[in-house]
């Protein structure tokens, strides 16, 4: 059985959580908020890419929404003419 403590190293650190390692465990903890996850690193990386897969996209409708916005205003401008 492995005796060894856990030692948990930083892979990042935001305002948003935290994901520190656990080389003696192979153990991803990740917190965010409240909310506490400890997964393994083959579904650490799974989640991590679909997170990323979910955040392009996100990004993607939000700098639409921002050119719609901006059509919106010239739409305004037009009517008021
Ligand atoms: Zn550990």
């Amino acid at each position: 059985m492995n005796e060894k403590p856990c030692t948990h190293e930083y892979l990042a650190a935001t305002e948003f959580g935290k994901a520190l390692f656990c080389r003696e465990c192979g153990v991803v903890h990740l917190h965010i908020q409240n909310l506490s996850l400890r997964l393994g690193v083959a579904d650490f990386l799974g989640l991590a890419d679909t997170l990323t897969e979910a955040s392009n996209k996100a990004r993607a409708v939000e700098k639409d929404k921002t050119k719609r916005r901006g059509f919106t205003v010239v739409k305004q401008n037009y009517r008021l003419n």
